[in-house]
């Protein structure tokens, strides 16, 4: 019999039959799904022995939920992810039409899922457009909440828009063209700083060396810079023994027991991640930045096919695959599962089964090195044999 995951005193506590509940997702969703599940439960029995096991327990959401019950989001589906704290799921198709809550933000909502967490790294024989890909191994910690994605925008021309733009000008004399689009950047040091207080704690707990934090203070200085001074703050006042701030490491110095707290600017940093990957491990973000810099991380380390994802707030966390439905290939067990495999790895380090975590890492790294590889991947490898979507599951479970 499973049991819940529990979160007390800011821990998981995680029993060794854990009941996750997951959502295999719309379109190639069953193909994936299926093939990481296997690949979990059989990494779980190898490394485990069968001392853990994980208990399924499937929810719906998307097409299937609104097959069987008529709509795209049960709200018995919130609930069992709220009760069990910890979920999995597959794509889920955004129909088109609007009107219908996306699952995402409103898991976000309702569970407060504040950090965006997306590994990047490079897995050996993978094509890149870079030269040493294998220079880029970043954790990014993308603040999920806030920022321009807060939804406080307005349509230009109209009622609210003109009164905010009234507003401004008459009270603070701000000078905006009249029947512009508003857009609003809350950005606050509560939501700053639990973000970067995410991001210190994992790479204490990882024994990464630095975490840096992207703003673009130098334009937004109360909102973006505001981000990087509560940033330093709460490293110095929770984490004080524990991190040291660029400036006073030394050039080229590296205190061994302390994380470096190092911050660029955006534009900046999107050059560094290119020119000079080895010098950055976490990076901390506001949303906008942390969305762009992801996308272009995952690309310089060959794309978005194995990018996996993590929502994550206190005591709840979420993990999914970055890529959409591809629904044109949606039953012909032919797309690659390694985004959804990768995300699954993820869970388990946040759960603390690192062990299980790092096999799946290196039956993924085997399987890619053997060539034996899904389509998209073959395509672009030389001597590459394609495989289906359960044959590559089955290959990434022999080099685990
Ligand atoms: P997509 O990611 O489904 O497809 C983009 C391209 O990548 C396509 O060529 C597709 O065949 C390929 N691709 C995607 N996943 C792949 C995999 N695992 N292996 C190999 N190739 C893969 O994006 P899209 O076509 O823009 O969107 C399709 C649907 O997915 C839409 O309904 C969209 O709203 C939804 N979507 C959902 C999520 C999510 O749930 N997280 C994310 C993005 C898009």
């Amino acid at each position: 019999m499973g049991e819940r995951i529990d979160f007390r005193d800011g821990r998981w506590v995680v029993p060794d039959h854990p009941i996750i509940p997951f959502i295999e997702g719309d379109g190639t969703g069953p193909d994936i799904w299926r093939a990481a599940r296997r690949v979990f439960d059989a990494v779980v029995e190898q490394v485990a022995r069968g001392k853990r096991r994980i208990e399924w327990l499937e929810v719906l959401a998307g097409e299937k939920a609104f097959k069987q019950l008529g709509t795209w989001l049960p709200e018995a589906t919130l609930d069992t992810i709220r009760t069990h704290r910890v979920a999995i799921k597959g794509p889920l198709t955004t129909p088109v039409g609007g009107g219908i809550r996306s699952l995402n933000v409103a898991l976000r909502q309702v569970l407060d899922l504040y950090a965006c967490i997306r590994p990047v790294r490079y897995f050996e024989g993978v094509p890149s457009p870079m030269r040493e890909p294998q220079k880029l191994d970043v954790v990014i910690f993308r603040e999920n909440i806030e920022d321009v994605y807060s939804g406080v925008e307005y349509k230009a021309g109209s009622p609210e828009a003109d009164q905010v733009i009234a507003f401004l000008t008459e009270r603070f004399g701000a000078k905006i063209r009249p029947g512009s689009a508003i857009g609003i950047k809350p950005m606050s040091k509560f939501g700053s700083q639990r973000l970067v207080v995410k991001a210190i704690e994992y790479a204490l707990r990882a024994g990464r060396r630095s975490v840096t934090l992207v703003h673009k203070g130098n334009i937004m200085k109360f909102t973006e810079g505001g981000f990087r001074e509560w940033g330093y703050e709460v490293a110095r006042e929770r984490f004080g023994d524990r991190t040291i701030p660029e400036a006073d490491a030394g050039v080229g110095k590296r205190e061994t027991d302390k994380v470096i707290m190092k911050d660029r600017i955006t534009d900046a940093m999107f050059a560094q991640l290119v020119l000079r990957p080895e010098e950055y491990s976490v990076i901390a973000a506001p949303n906008l930045n942390g969305d762009l810099l992801s996308d272009a991380a995952a690309a310089q380390v060959g794309g978005l096919g194995l990018a996996p994802g993590g929502n994550v707030g206190d005591g709840y966390a979420v993990f999914e695959a970055t890529h959409g439905t591809a629904p044109k290939y949606a039953g012909q067990d032919k797309v690659n599962p390694g985004s959804v495999i990768l995300s699954g790895a993820m869970m388990f380090e946040e759960l603390g089964w690192d062990d299980v975590a790092t096999a799946i890492g290196r039956g993924l790294g085997g399987a890619i090195r053997s060539r034996r590889v899904t389509y998209d991947l073959a395509r672009l490898m030389p001597g590459a044999t394609e495989v289906s979507t359960s044959a590559f599951a089955e290959c990434i479970i022999e080099h685990a």
